[in-house]
C-alpha cells in the first residue's frame, strides 16, 4: 500500500476522555473512531488489526475442533425470558421492540441461542460432544463505558460453547478450551496469568479468567509465587488468623462524640483497625443488610451480592442507615438495631474476642463485643477482599496483588440453560437428560487494546509481528530524487512479490514526519532508503527493539524475517 493512497490521520491532539495509553494511542494513530460513548468504528487500519487478531483466535479454535458459526445480533426475546436473564440483565441489555410490539434485544452473550439451536439440531449421546463458536459483536450498555474498546458498548467477542453428555466430558470440552486459549494468548504474546474466578449465585462448577497485567486493569488479582495459586479478588480467599482464645469481658459502652471515621475511632480509643468490626448497611435489591468485616478489611461485594442472588447493590442511603440503625451514619452494629434486618458476618469475625462495634446510638460505641454472648448474626461466610500479604490458602505463603484486564473468561456451566430451554438428549438406555454446558468468551477488541497497553512507548505502538497491519514500511527520504525513489520502489515491491503486507511511504513529506508515524503506527520493521541509495546501502529500524543498522538490500529484505 503506498502512505499516499492509505486511509488515514494520526492526531496530535486526542480528546481529555482517553485516559490510557491504549485508548490514547488507537485514537492518534488514527485505528478507531469514536461514534459515541463506548461505540467505535475501525479505520483501515484498525481494522486490519483486528482481523489479524481475529485471525489467530480462528485458527486456534479450528484447530481445537470447535466450529464456527454466525448467530444474528438482533435477538427474539422469548429464550432470554425463559432462562431468566431477560430480567437478570437489567439495564446492561439494549432493548427494543418491532413493529408488532415483539420484544428484541441486542446480544449481550448467546448462551441462549446457541443452547437453542443444539436442542433443535442434537437428540442423541451419539452426536455428542460438539463445541461452537462465533466471532461477533456484543451489545451490552455498560454503567460506564470507558477505555476506548477495553469497556465499551458495542464490542466484538469470540464465544464459544460446549455440549456434553456428563461431567468428565465438560472437563476434557473445558480443558480443550483452556489448552485453546493459552495458545491464542502466547500467539499474541501478552503477558498473562490465569484466574480462578467467581461463577456468581447461579453456580457452575468452575471458571478461570484470562488476565493480561497492566496498572490500568479493572480487575484486581491475588497470586502466590509459592504455589502459583492465583484468584479474581472477587472470589479470592485466604488462611484465617486461629481463633482468639482471651476471656470475654463485660461489654461497655463508650461515648465517642465527634468520632466520625475509623481512622478517629482509632485514634480516639487508641487502638488498631483490626479490633474494631466495621458494620455496614447495604441495600441489596430492595432489601437492607448489615455485613460486617474486621476494621482493617473491605467487604467483598461479589460474595456478598451471591449470598442474596442479587441483582441490584449498593450502599443504603442515609435515610435508612437511620432508621434501622436508629443513629446518625457512623454508628452502626449488629447490637440494638431498630429494625429486624439480615446481619451478614464475616467468617474472620467469628474468631474475634472483646472486639468495639457502633452502638446504634448516636456518639456511642461498644468495646468487649462478643459473637453469641452480645449477638447472633443470621449468616456467617467469607465476605472480604483478600489483601497483600493475607496467608495463601493454598500453601499458607504471603499473598500479592496486581491489577489485570480481563481478556478472556473460561466457564463450566453445568446445565443452568439446557435444563431452562430443554436442551436434552437420549443416553444409551434411551433416557432424557440435560446436556452440561460450557461457555468460553474472548473480548477480540479487548485484546487488542491489551496488546497495545502492553507493547508501547512515548512515540507510539510496537506492534508484535503477528498483529502488525503492515510488517514493513519502506522510507525513501525524498521522492523526486531519481536514485532513492527507484530503489525504494524495487525493495518495496519484492516485499509484495513475497507476500508480506508493506508499506511505502511515498508522501512528499520531510522523512522525520515520515518516521514519526511510522513509529506512531507501530511498524516493526521500517526501512529507509536515503544518501547511500546509489550504493545500495539502505538503514534498517526494528521498532520492538529500536536496534538500528545499515544492510544492503539484500540484507534488509531477509530482515523481514528477524521481526517478532
Ligand atoms: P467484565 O467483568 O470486564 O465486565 P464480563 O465478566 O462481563 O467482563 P464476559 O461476559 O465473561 O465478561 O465476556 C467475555 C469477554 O468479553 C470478557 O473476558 C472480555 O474480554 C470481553 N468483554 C466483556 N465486556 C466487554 C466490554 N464492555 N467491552 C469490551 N470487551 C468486553
Ligand atoms: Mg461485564
Amino acid at each position: 500500500m503506498r502512505v499516499s493512497n492509505l486511509f488515514f490521520a494520526t492526531q496530535r491532539e486526542v480528546p481529555a476522555d482517553a485516559e490510557i495509553p491504549s485508548h490514547k494511542l488507537m485514537l492518534r494513530a488514527g485505528l478507531i473512531r469514536k461514534m459515541s460513548s463506548g461505540i467505535y468504528a475501525y479505520m483501515p487500519m484498525g481494522y486490519k488489526v483486528y482481523r489479524n487478531v481475529e485471525k489467530v483466535i480462528r485458527e486456534e479454535m479450528d484447530k481445537a475442533g470447535a466450529q464456527e458459526l454466525i448467530m444474528p445480533a438482533l435477538l427474539p426475546a422469548e429464550a432470554y425470558q425463559a432462562s431468566g436473564r431477560w430480567e437478570r440483565f437489567g439495564p446492561e441489555m439494549f432493548r427494543m421492540s418491532d413493529r408488532g410490539g415483539k420484544p428484541f434485544c441486542l446480544g449481550p452473550t448467546h448462551e441462549e441461542p446457541f443452547t437453542e439451536a443444539v436442542r433443535d439440531t442434537i437428540r442423541s449421546y451419539k452426536n455428542l460432544p460438539v463445541t461452537l463458536y462465533q466471532i461477533q459483536h456484543k451489545y451490552r450498555d455498560e454503567r460506564r463505558p470507558r477505555f476506548g474498546v477495553i469497556r465499551s458498548r458495542e464490542f466484538v467477542m469470540k464465544d464459544a460453547y460446549s455440549f456434553d453428555v456428563d461431567e468428565a466430558g465438560l472437563d476434557k470440552s473445558y480443558q480443550n478450551m483452556y489448552d485453546a486459549y493459552r495458545k491464542i494468548f502466547d500467539r499474541l504474546g501478552l503477558d498473562y496469568t490465569v484466574v480462578d474466578a467467581d461463577t456468581g449465585a447461579m453456580g457452575g462448577s468452575g471458571s478461570q479468567e484470562f488476565m493480561v497485567k497492566s496498572p490500568i486493569g479493572e480487575d484486581a488479582i491475588c497470586f502466590c509465587d509459592a504455589c502459583g495459586y492465583a484468584a479474581n479478588e472477587e472470589k479470592a480467599y485466604c488462611q484465617e488468623a486461629p481463633a482468639c482464645t482471651d476471656a470475654e469481658l463485660p461489654v461497655e459502652k463508650i461515648h465517642t462524640p465527634d468520632v466520625k471515621t475509623i481512622e478517629e475511632l482509632i485514634a480516639f480509643m487508641n487502638t488498631t483497625p483490626d479490633a474494631f468490626v466495621k458494620t455496614i448497611i447495604y441495600n441489596i435489591d430492595g432489601k437492607i443488610v448489615a455485613a460486617m468485616v474486621r476494621g482493617d478489611r473491605d467487604i467483598n461485594d461479589t460474595k456478598l451480592g451471591n449470598i442474596f442472588e442479587a441483582m441490584e447493590m449498593d450502599l443504603a442511603s442515609f435515610e435508612d442507615v437511620e432508621r434501622v440503625t436508629g443513629a446518625k451514619v457512623g454508628f452502626a452494629g449488629p447490637i440494638n438495631l431498630k429494625e429486624k434486618i439480615t446481619v451478614v458476618m464475616d467468617t474472620e469475625v467469628a474468631g474475634m474476642k472483646n472486639f468495639i462495634v457502633g452502638a446504634c446510638e448516636s456518639d456511642y460505641h461498644f468495646k468487649n463485643v462478643n459473637v453469641g454472648r452480645d449477638f447472633t448474626p443470621d449468616v456467617v461466610k467469607d465476605i472480604k477482599n483478600v489483601k497483600a500479604g493475607d496467608l495463601c490458602p493454598k500453601c499458607g505463603q504471603p499473598i500479592g496483588m496486581a491489577r489485570g484486564v480481563e481478556v478472556g473468561h473460561i466457564f463450566k456451566l453445568g446445565t443452568k440453560y439446557s435444563s431452562a430451554l430443554g436442551c436434552n438428549f437420549l443416553d444409551k438406555e434411551g433416557k432424557e437428560n440435560p446436556m452440561i454446558m460450557g461457555c468460553y468468551g474472548i473480548g477480540v477488541s479487548r485484546t487488542l487494546a491489551a496488546i497495545i497497553e502492553q507493547n508501547n512507548d512515548e512515540d507510539g505502538i510496537k506492534w508484535p509481528a503477528l498483529v502488525a497491519p503492515y510488517k514493513v514500511v519502506v522510507i525513501p527520504t525524498k521522492t523526486n530524487d531519481d536514485e532513492i525513489m527507484p530503489l525504494a520502489e524495487k525493495i518495496y515491491e519484492q516485499f509484495q512479490d513475497m507476500g508480506y503486507d508493506a508499506l511505502i511511504d511515498d508522501r512528499n513529506e520531510r522523512p522525520g514526519v515520515k518516521f514519526k508515524d511510522a513509529d506512531l503506527l507501530g511498524i516493526p520493521l521500517r526501512i529507509t532508503v536515503g544518501r547511500r541509495a546509489s550504493e545500495g546501502v539502505v538503514e534498517l529500524k526494528f521498532r520492538m527493539t529500536g536496534e538500528a543498522r545499515e544492510a544492503t538490500v539484500e540484507e534488509a529484505i531477509e530482515a523481514i524475517k528477524e521481526i517478532k
